[in-house]
């Protein structure tokens, strides 16, 4: 065919694939569409991306350049086709050859780790395979990538695979165009890869390969607690029937409340666990396999110690052949929680692990094949028919978001609590897998690491560090450390608004409705329940909650009965009223600094407005985990027409004030009135929806602004979400909200890269 067409009908292109186009199968599958078409010439992998050279006659051409788009592999994501004619080449054939480098700045994309796919579960299944029952199978569709990959280019010799030799029939799929693992870089099998180990706690060998599976399914359905190395780290596992294995494993973990993610076999087995509707099990069922969460069935057979208090479950798929290998013959639902002790990173390393988890682990599933990056599960949940990021860690990082517009390179070193990083090059906002809670040391290592890892694989030379105003956060202290770094603060819910406007590829201007915890405010003041009008250059704070006191300072939050007498103690103007939940404390010491203003700072924290309402309406008084309380009240509420509570807007000096006196003392009176938790949650929660769709209205007819953006970690809240969405959508607002980062800190850096960009642009 390709000698069949005249000179005239004939070209030659030049043509440049970017995005995530290596390490997923993109040179095998240009190079079949180029047999399909009969056309000649060339692919590479180049530093950008994929480059490819084609010879033929023009339709086939154009057809060609359509089908790259349109039946790319499952795993590539194309950013950009950069085609253009070239003088002919006459050439054959059409090659695979040998990667192109220069010394350009690295433009390409590194792939997320993914589930098994369903070709290599094929093989996984069959007896006659010589990978039937390997743990470590996988292809250029699927298998680890961001936590093997040491450096770019994606090859072999830079992943944590250069310490295994290929045996011939293994390379010979590698070296073989047509083949499902042509430069598929883990490529292994059981002769020649990685393989299993099992060990007790004191680390001695007690079984090597499958057999090790074997006896860890075994000693999974006796009850007892495995640590598995996984891909992004090490888990705890436990049979998630079993009442006291689960117990057992939160006493050792120091975890007493926070809900436990599971693992099921399938998704038969998942349906029974907890009520799936068809876009839930898209999302389980995709090749990220976050951990989903989903209301769990009545009678779903699980300890109650799984996920106590809660109406809310978070349940994952198999991931790796290894997990199938283990739910073949052991329990076919597992507790499958990070292998940390509480607070702590997730261990990676066999000796880590073996040290770190040597209290909390009866056994340890090992194996030979190094995690080089950790990365935690993923968690996510569908709210207003969108999927939502609790935490965006395997199977999704760094997967980048993408941005509208490009400009100079810019490092956002995010918040303290569910630390991200993000490196913004070109029109990729490349955030990092969850980093975690920086006062912890080992994630103080890890985002150090994953600054320099991102920093190295990009060849990035970041022209500014966007760091927080808060002088305490060790981001903060970090970026301002090295004298050599231009650095710039940004407030807290300013990066909050600019994540939300960048990943819905706008920049502003617009109404920031802006919920969180805790954000250092611009006047020494805590912030939390902000409405911002600005864009990803500047903000100015238009409205806020009525500022409260804190007694105790940021150690009340641990205990959200000492917000509710500080809440109360101002509604009240000094004295408290009689409520049924004072008579569990003593709180005469908490109304002595309450009078004297003794540490008792001030906030507008929309999560400590919930917190206060969760203690005094009798929810959690003490919490064990973050956001405890909040999540428990918000899971009662269940009725969106319920009758709001009173509230105030007050506008003075400019500034919205909202009143929540009021509302504390409509509170205390439906407390005293013997009104339901779950009714007055659902009054709570149409009250914020009334302020806030009415501040929004305000605001909107004093700027002119149409456009609202939700941030905060308050907006994982699904009643919440859901309620304002629908008010200010009715009141005519477009709705911005957040599905490619979390609500909550963990957008931060993004944020902050971006507001770093602009000013970059305009000094
Ligand atoms: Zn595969
Ligand atoms: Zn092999
Ligand atoms: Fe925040």
């Amino acid at each position: 065919m390709v000698g069949s067409a005249t000179p005239e009908t004939k070209q030659r292109h030049k043509i440049l694939v970017r995005g995530i186009v290596q390490g997923v199968g993109f040179r095998p599958f240009v190079y079949g569409l180029a047999q399909e078409f009969g056309l000649s010439g060339r692919v590479a992998n180049n530093i950008d991306g994929v480059e490819i050279e084609v010879e033929g006659p023009i339709i086939a051409l154009a057809t060609f350049i359509k089908a790259l788009k349109d039946k790319a592999p499952p795993l590539a994501l194309i950013t950009d086709i950069i085609a253009h004619s070239i003088s002919l080449a006459n050439d054959r054939t059409f090659v695979i050859a040998a990667s192109l480098f220069n010394n350009n700045i690295a433009t390409t994309l590194i792939p997320p780790d993914m589930a098994t796919c369903a070709a290599c579960l094929a093989e996984f299944l069959d007896p006659a395979d010589r990978r039937y029952r390997y743990p470590f199978i996988n292809c250029t569709n699927c298998g680890p990538r961001y936590t093997i990959i040491t450096a770019l280019p994606y090859d072999r010799a830079t992943t944590t695979m250069a310490y295994f030799n290929m045996c011939p029939t293994c390379r010979s799929e590698y070296d073989n165009p047509a083949s499902r693992r042509y430069h598929a870089e883990p490529n292994a099998c059981p002769t020649c890869g990685p393989e299993l180990s099992l060990h007790d706690a004191n680390g001695s060998l007690l079984a090597k390969g499958n057999n090790a599976a074997t006896v860890a399914s075994a000693l999974l359905t006796e009850g007892r607690i495995l640590a598995i190395k996984g891909l992004g780290g090490f888990h705890l596992a436990v049979d998630a029937r079993n009442e006291e294995a689960v117990q057992q494993l939160r006493r050792r973990k120091g975890r007493a409340e926070k809900p436990l993610a599971v693992m099921a076999a399938d998704l038969a087995a998942a349906r029974l666990l907890c009520s799936l509707d068809p876009q839930d099990e898209i999302i389980l069922t995709s090749a990220p396999r976050p951990i989903l969460l989903a209301g769990p069935r009545v009678d779903n057979g699980l300890a109650a110690a799984v996920a106590p208090g809660i109406n809310l479950l978070g349940v994952m798929l198999p991931y790796t052949p290894l997990h199938h290998l283990l739910m073949q013959n052991g329990p076919n639902v597992l507790v499958m929680t990070s292998g940390n002790i509480s607070d702590e990173p997730i261990a990676t390393d066999n000796q880590d692990a073996l040290n770190r988890l040597s209290g909390l682990a009866d056994f340890f599933l090992l194996h030979n094949r190094d995690i080089y990056l950790r990365n935690d599960d993923s968690v996510v949940i569908r709210i207003a028919d969108k999927l939502r990021f609790f935490r965006r860690g395997r199977g999704y990082a760094p997967t980048p978001i993408f941005i509208s517009q490009g400009g100079p390179t810019v490092l956002g070193v995010g918040a303290e609590i569910k630390n991200t990083v993000c490196l913004l090059t070109g029109k990729h906002g490349v955030l990092s897998q969850h980093v975690g809670d920086l006062e912890n040391l080992a994630a103080y290592q890890t985002f150090k690491t994953t600054i320099k890892h991102l920093t190295d694989i990009f060849q990035a030379e970041p022209e500014l560090v966007v760091h927080d105003l808060h002088p305490g956060y060790l981001s903060t202290r970090w970026a301002l450390e090295d004298q050599n770094l231009n650095t710039l603060a940004v407030q807290h819910h300013h990066a909050h608004l600019a994540a939300c406007l960048a990943e819905n590829h706008e920049t502003g201007p617009a109404i920031g409705i802006i919920l969180d915890g805790t954000g250092y405010g611009t006047e020494n003041t805590i912030w939390g329940g902000e409405i911002l009008i600005g864009d990803c250059r500047e903000a100015k704070r238009y409205a806020h909650l009525e500022p409260m006191p804190l007694p105790g300072g940021e150690a009340a939050i641990r205990e959200p009965w000492r917000i509710a007498v500080g809440y109360l103690f101002s509604a009240y103007d000094g004295k408290l009223p009689d409520l049924p939940f004072l008579a569990q404390h003593a709180p005469d010491p908490i109304l002595a600094i309450l009078k004297k203003e003794l540490n008792c700072p001030i906030t507008s924290s929309c999560g400590r407005l919930f917190d206060a309402v969760a203690a005094m309406a009798g929810g959690r008084q003490r919490i064990s985990y973050e956001g405890q309380a909040a999540i428990e009240l918000s899971e009662k509420a269940n009725d969106y027409m319920a009758l709001p509570y009173p509230f105030d807007l007050e506008t003075g000096n400019g500034i919205l004030i909202i009143g929540i006196k009021a509302l504390i003392r409509a509170i205390a009176d439906d407390i005293r009135a013997s009104s339901t938790l779950s009714k007055i949650s659902s009054r709570f929660h149409t009250t914020l929806m009334g302020i806030f769709t009415e501040a929004a209205k305000r605001t909107r007819s004093a700027t002119a602004i149409n456009t609202v953006a939700l941030s905060g970690g308050v907006f994982q809240n699904r009643f919440l979400l859901t309620g304002l969405v629908t008010s200010l959508t009715a009141a005519g607002f477009r709705v911005l909200t957040h599905s490619q980062t979390p609500a909550n800190d963990g957008c931060i850096a993004l944020g902050q890269a971006v507001i770093g960009r602009t000013m970059l642009k305009q000094n």
